[in-house]
């Protein structure tokens, strides 16, 4: 991977983290439990809780991404393995570690193993 691309991949990845952590943000503050129940009817808040399983496990979910992406990040700057397969040594092609910078796999053996 030469250094046009890596930098291509590190602001994809910033970009990423940037809009993830605010997702997370805006999605905690609809969960927070603390907003006066007067605001809002009885029915809407039936729709509140239901909302929020919803929005915890997305949470969750935003928040191990961001995580993944940091970890990413991380690898990118210290590993010089970066961008190759674990599992083969082949590169990772750009164009997957854009969409999914994480990817420690080709797309060959991502499919063949169990991740
Ligand atoms: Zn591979």
């Amino acid at each position: 991977m030469n250094d046009k691309q890596k930098e291509e991949l590190r602001n994809k990845i910033k970009t990423e983290i940037k809009s993830l952590t605010k997702q997370v943000k805006e999605m905690e503050e609809t969960v927070d439990p603390v907003k006066p129940d007067a605001a809002i009817g009885r029915l809407s808040r039936l729709d509140t809780m239901l909302n929020q399983g919803i929005n915890k496990s997305s949470i969750a979910q935003s928040r191990q991404r961001i995580l993944n992406l940091e970890d990413a990040l991380n690898r990118l700057e210290k590993d010089s393995f970066f961008g190759e397969c674990e599992e083969c040594g082949e590169d990772i092609p750009l164009a997957r570690l854009l969409t999914l910078p994480e990817s420690r796999y080709c797309v060959y053996c991502a499919e063949h193993l169990e991740e």
